[in-house]
């Protein structure tokens, strides 16, 4: 075979991870030695999927391992797998770019200063590259199961990387790690076995590596197993410590931070699984928009895929884990999933579970945790909500079996307090005279709270639910009532607030003293309202706009023409306070220009207070100017 030496540049990203790397101070550099040994236990177990239909592949070499190769004379480690191994084309894609959509944006995104924290990059699944944070020279040989081919890839992370065909006897692959000055421990035998013990002990493969023992003539080496090689969710809780979780967490997920929690159990009877489910505290960047879930599926201990969609609904792809099933036949493709009883099964144990599991979490008081490196007391529920709350309001829209309790989890923002608020709560807090829990809908918090809609209500003492995400008219929508109380937008239909026979009457009587004018108010903005009434809503503004009960509101039709949709333009009611002194000036215009100006300014007006924008700004900045000109 040729000895032609090919040069390649690694993609624009991949140089600012690796810049990253090297120059990075990061305090757990032995970390590389988690994600080169959780990318070869992966090599191995796609290998020994494979090898379920295709026997072959496994040839002689059947004993599936991962063996550590100390060199304290060459100052290097080599993290060695008999798995799956990679072509020169998969060397070239997989180790010279970085495959996950979105991770450009990131990228730009980070600022400087954002940049030099390495956790954060850990989220581009770094993984291979954080070799360089202990190598200055890299060299990777492998060779695919079925391919008579060696590849050799190679670089100084120096922009660039050189691949050249090479000599393995056996599928699999080397990493080759030429150790820093500074990081020469990695060639002795004690570091490199307390990292493996701390990071790595509950790989399901074996880790071996060569040590030498006795002395004198005495001396000899022997290759030991260095883990335990029992894969972590199939050993009993109490044999398994918190830091197990978590190393075992981040090898999964390639997160670099910790897990906000976890739930670990079995399911014995008819079906029988084990699960591991994680909840991470930080969102991942593409989490929006990316599709795929995290929970891995295995069977019997055999991995059989990444990213199990099958077994995870949508809104739950923020939930990271595994899923081993003792029912479902080796042999299971997305095909077979799809249509298998069991998957449904094992989908509603693991929503079952998480549901448990964030149920907890919302039932428990403060602890003690490290938030940006400091000790802290924090709620977990309110860190997990303030990252996923947003894919549980998608669990109420699309998942009518979950839905009652999502309802619970759910947290809104409220007059209460600056606190997060659950929908118990606040009925918790109803005085006996209110039958409906209300809410209103703004772009931002301080809108939301001076919103006119809720004047009343706060007169009244009744605590308002203040939406500020564009998803929240949908979601309550979709809910409707909670506990048996209707949800009631203060921005819509009648409020229908208890009333003394006092209050009634006099509303009545202002609505037929002001009959004619409401009247001329809507012949002036007939174009633009549907009614003109007296409000029972306000207390210290003019006037509001409302929508019809089952209408939507205009934030809804703004959310919808802002996502493209062709919304027309629905005609609200003009709502008047009809003991403001505004009012009282207005029904005593004759002059119907001045009226008609009047009409349109009290409009816009009402708008603005909402949040939205008059349809002519420079109309409305004209009548303001005449209005103060006096003219
Ligand atoms: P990630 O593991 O998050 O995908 P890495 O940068 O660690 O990111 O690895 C990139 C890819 O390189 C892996 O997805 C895998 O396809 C391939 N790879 C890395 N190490 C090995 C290995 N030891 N054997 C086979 N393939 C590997």
């Amino acid at each position: 075979m040729s000895a032609t030496v090919e040069k390649h540049v690694f993609q624009a990203e991949v140089n600012e991870v690796l810049s990253l790397v090297v120059n990075s101070l990061y305090s757990h550099r032995e970390v590389f030695l988690r994600e080169l040994i959780s990318n070869a236990a992966d090599a191995i177990d796609q290998l020994n999927f494979r090898a379920l239909t295709e026997h072959a592949l496994l040839g002689d070499d059947k004993e599936l391992r991962i063996e550590l190769v100390r060199d304290a004379k060459a100052n290097t480690l080599t993290i060695r797998d008999n798995g799956i191994g990679m072509t020169r084309d998969e060397l070239i894609g997989h180790l010279g770019t970085i495959a996950r959509s979105g991770s450009k944006k990131l990228m730009q995104a980070l600022t400087a200063e954002q940049k030099k924290d390495i956790a954060l990059i850990g989220q581009f699944g770094v993984g291979f590259y954080s070799s360089f944070l202990v190598a200055d020279s890299v060299t990777v040989v492998s060779r695919k199961a079925g391919s008579d081919e060696t590849w050799v890839w190679e670089s100084q992370a120096k922009g660039e990387f050189e691949i050249r065909s090479g000599d393995r006897r056996t599928r699999g692959t080397d990493v080759i790690l030429h150790l820093k000055d500074d990081a020469k421990e990695y060639a002795q035998e004690w570091p490199v076995r307390e990292v493996v013990h701390k990071y790595s002990d509950y790989v399901r493969w074996p880790i071996r590596m060569e040590v030498e023992r006795g002395a004198g003539d005495d001396k000899k080496v022997e290759w030991q197993t260095l883990n335990q090689a029992r894969a972590l969710w199939t050993r009993p809780k109490s044999e398994v410590d918190d830091a197990q979780y978590r190393e075992f967490y981040k090898s999964l997920s390639h997160d670099w931070q910790e897990p906000l929690a976890w739930t670990h159990f079995k399911v014995e009877g008819a079906h029988e699984l084990t699960g591991l489910l994680f909840l991470p505290t930080k969102a991942p960047f593409d989490l929006v928009d990316r599709r795929k879930g995290g929970v891995r599926l295995f069977v019997k201990r055999v991995f059989i895929m990444d990213d199990a969609q099958e077994i995870v609904p949508e809104w739950l792809r923020f939930v990271r884990g595994v899923v081993d099933s003792e029912d479902l036949p080796l042999n299971v493709s997305r095909e077979i999933l799809q249509k298998d009883a069991t998957t449904r099964f094992i989908r509603k144990q693991v929503v079952g579970k998480t549901l448990s599991l964030l149920e907890e979490l919302a039932a428990e008081g403060e602890t003690e945790r490290e938030v940006d490196g400091e000790q802290t007391k924090v709620r977990r529920y309110e860190q997990f909500w303030a990252e996923f709350g947003r894919m549980l309001k998608e669990g109420v829209y699309h998942d009518l079996d979950a839905r009652d309790r999502l309802a619970k989890l759910l947290r809104f923002r409220s007059s209460h307090d600056d606190g997060w608020h659950g929908l118990a709560d606040y009925v918790s807090r109803m005085p006996a005279d209110q039958k409906s829990i209300y809410y209103v809908a703004a772009d931002s918090l301080p809108t939301a709270k001076a919103s006119p809609h809720i004047e009343a209500l706060k007169q009244r003492g009744y605590e308002v639910m203040l939406m500020t995400d564009s998803i929240d008219e949908w979601i309550v929508d979709a809910l409707r009532e909670y506990a048996d109380k209707p949800l009631v937008s203060a921005a819509k239909g009648a409020l229908d607030l208890p009333e003394t026979d006092a209050q009634k009457q006099k509303k009545e009587a202002q609505q037929k003293e002001l009959a004619p004018m409401l009247e001329r108010v809507q012949k002036a903005l007939e174009a633009r309202v549907k009614t003109v009434r007296v409000t029972d809503r306000l207390t210290d503004s003019p006037a509001c706009l409302v929508s019809d009960e089952a209408g939507m509101s205009a934030r809804q039709e703004r959310v919808l023409r802002e996502a493209g949709h062709d919304v027309p333009l629905q005609k609200r009611i003009l709502e008047l306070n009809a003991d403001h002194a505004v009012v009282k000036k207005l029904q005593a215009i004759a002059d119907e220009a001045q009226f008609a100006d009047w009409s349109a300014l009290l409009y816009d007006q009402a708008l603005l207070a909402e949040g939205s924008l008059p349809a002519d700004p420079a109309a409305f900045s004209r009548r303001v100017a005449a209005l103060m000109a006096g003219t």
